[in-house]
Parts: structure tokens; C-alpha cells; sequence
């Protein structure tokens, strides 16, 4: 029996291409392209292969499809389908319309309680269902929470870039044998004491590299869903006050911003003119994420049981 020959799909045959790209990424570039047939608009992160030896690809498409496989959330954007060409991975996802978070802060400034309440519980929602099936997102910070319209009544927050995600439990199979840290692993503490990432979202622990070295830690050691929580208490700060709580007049330094970390600085929150238009409400949030010991930080789930974050107590006027 004869069997028709099919042509493999490709990208570009799927898909036709935008010429500008939608964001520039650590590892590559992220591209706007249309589905052919249906012309619908999709987002297509490409990955040269030369700067993930496999590991980041693998870790963010391990992510991707884990959430999926686990029926995917509203608040985190999905992946489609995906593509290994050439030189490149490429990752086809739902497009995000209406921008960063962060470029959002830039324009506008701080979010009223309200706002910032209803966009945090999307977050929170997000982390509850991926610290629920074992997954740690790793990079929280307001350039990877998407907004789903440019029209704030409507925008809700899709969650991008799982590319230093990990695999907390479950998935143990895939995790057997697997002595060798994971890209994301290498990725926070690369070498012996600096770390790679952008040191203004990892919680203390994290960062200090003594701490982990006098508990006989790895260097490289995996991180849990209080490094989420940690990162989220630093994105809520900065929705509230329009400022990093490490880098007020955002001039410091990455060293600058560890060392203020790593030293256990508390940042301006009681008793400051930058939240002194906060409810207590928001502020004891803020506290109940930004604690120094991991163990005590809220967990996502909690966090959704905050009267703050149900809607409660969140104030309503713009103040900041
Ligand atoms: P990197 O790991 O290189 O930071 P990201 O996945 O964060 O890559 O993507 C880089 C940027 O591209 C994002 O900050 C965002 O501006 C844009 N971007 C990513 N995914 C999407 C998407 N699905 N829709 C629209 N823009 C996106
Ligand atoms: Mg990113």
C-alpha cells in the first residue's frame, strides 16, 4: 500500500513571520508571526541553540508542557506547539496583547490597592497552581508578567518566560538520574560566588552565598516556591510605591542591590512617606512576603485567603 507523502511542517510554513521583533530575551529574541490558515496572531520565542546546550530549552519546554499536561491556567501564558529548526528552538505561544507589567510602572507609576489587589490575586492564583503540580516559575519580575489587553478594565496577567523554572516534586522519572544541576540551577549561581541572574528579585537565602556554604549547601541548589513568594513580595512593593525596595531612586547597582539583601536591610515600609498612603493591610502583606527566613513567607494559597488580596482591604484611590 501507497501512502501519501506528507511535508513537514516548519515554522515558516504554519506561520508567517513579523519582520519586528515583539521583545528582546536573554537567550534570543521573541517574534510576532500570524498563523497562516487562520491568521490569528501568535508569539514565537526563539532560542539559539548555541546558548542553552539544551538545558534552558529543555527546562522551559519541560515547563511549558507540564503546565499544559495539568490543563494549563488562565493567568499563564501557554504554549502551542513548537518547533527545532536549524540553529533554533522556537516555542509558538498565545500573544499577549496589552504589554509588561513593566512598562506599564514606567508609564503610569504605581497601581492603586484595588488594581494592584486584582492583578496580584491573578499572580497569586497562577503560583497556587504551579507550586500545586511541582513547578517553580524561578524569574518572577514585573518584564515577565503580561498584560492580556492594553485596556487596564480588561487586562489580565499572563505570566511568560519559564526558562529557569524547576520541577520541585512529582515527575520523578524524569528527574532520576539527573545528578548534574539543571540550567536553572547553573544559572543562579554561576561559578563560584556571583550570581548570573539579576540579583533584585532572589530572596537572601538565595544570594547568600556564606549562608549556603556554612549550611553545606550546593552552590547550585534548587530553589522552592518561597523563592516565587519572595519575588512577588518585591513586584507588589514596586506596584504600590513605583520604586524597587532595594533601589529607591533606581541608580544602585546589581552588587549594590545583593549587598543590601544579603545584609538583611529592611526596606522603607513602616513609618516612610513612600507607603505612607498604604492601608496596614497592604503593608503587613508586603511583610508577610518579604520575610528573610523562606520558611516564613506566605504560601500562595495563603496569600489568596489575604483579606487584602480577596478585595477587602485594598483601598480603592490612586494615591501614590
Ligand atoms: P527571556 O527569557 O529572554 O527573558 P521572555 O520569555 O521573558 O524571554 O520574553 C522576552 C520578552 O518578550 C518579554 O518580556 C515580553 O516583552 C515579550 N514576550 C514574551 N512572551 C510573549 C507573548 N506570549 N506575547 C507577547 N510578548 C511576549
Ligand atoms: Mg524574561
Amino acid at each position: 500500500r501507497m501512502k501519501k507523502t506528507q511535508t513537514r511542517e516548519t515554522l515558516e510554513s504554519k506561520y508567517m513571520v513579523d519582520p519586528n521583533p515583539l521583545g528582546d530575551g536573554a537567550f534570543g529574541e521573541v517574534l510576532l508571526a500570524r498563523h497562516r490558515k487562520t491568521g490569528e496572531g501568535v508569539a514565537v520565542k526563539k532560542i539559539p541553540k548555541q546558548f542553552t546546550s539544551d538545558m534552558n530549552f529543555q527546562c522551559e519546554m519541560d515547563a511549558l508542557m507540564h503546565i499544559r499536561a495539568q490543563g494549563g491556567h488562565p493567568n499563564i501564558c501557554a504554549l502551542r506547539e513548537n518547533f527545532e529548526e536549524g540553529e533554533y528552538y522556537y516555542l509558538v505561544l498565545d500573544l499577549v496583547g496589552g504589554g509588561e507589567m513593566f512598562d506599564h510602572l514606567c508609564a503610569n507609576g504605581a497601581y492603586s490597592e484595588a488594581d494592584a489587589a486584582r492583578l496580584v490575586r491573578e499572580v497569586a492564583s497562577a503560583l497556587a497552581f504551579c507550586h500545586g503540580i511541582g513547578l517553580v516559575h524561578g524569574d518572577l519580575k514585573p518584564e515577565n508578567l503580561m498584560l492580556s489587553s492594553e485596556n487596564p478594565l480588561h487586562a489580565v496577567i499572563k505570566i511568560v518566560d519559564f526558562g529557569c523554572a524547576q520541577v520541585t516534586k512529582g515527575d520523578q522519572e524524569r528527574m532520576e538520574g539527573q545528578d548534574a544541576p539543571t540550567a536553572a540551577e547553573q544559572s543562579i549561581v554561576h561559578g563560584d560566588n556571583t550570581i548570573a541572574n539579576t540579583p533584585a528579585y532572589c530572596p537572601p537565602e538565595i544570594l547568600d552565598v556564606e549562608l549556603r556554604k556554612k549550611r553545606g549547601l550546593a552552590l547550585y541548589n534548587k530553589i522552592d516556591p518561597s523563592f516565587d513568594m519572595w519575588a512577588l513580595g518585591v513586584i507588589l512593593y514596586i506596584m504600590l510605591t513605583g520604586v524597587h525596595p532595594f533601589d529607591l531612586d533606581g541608580t544602585a547597582t546589581d552588587d549594590e542591590v545583593e549587598q543590601k539583601i544579603v545584609s538583611r536591610q529592611a526596606p522603607p515600609l513602616r513609618n516612610s512617606p513612600l507607603t505612607a498612603h498604604l492601608s496596614d493591610s497592604a503593608i503587613s502583606l508586603i511583610e508577610q512576603l518579604m520575610q528573610w527566613e523562606p520558611e516564613a513567607r506566605l504560601t500562595a494559597h495563603q496569600m489568596l485567603e489575604h483579606p487584602w488580596v480577596m478585595g477587602e482591604t485594598a483601598l480603592t484611590g490612586k494615591m501614590a
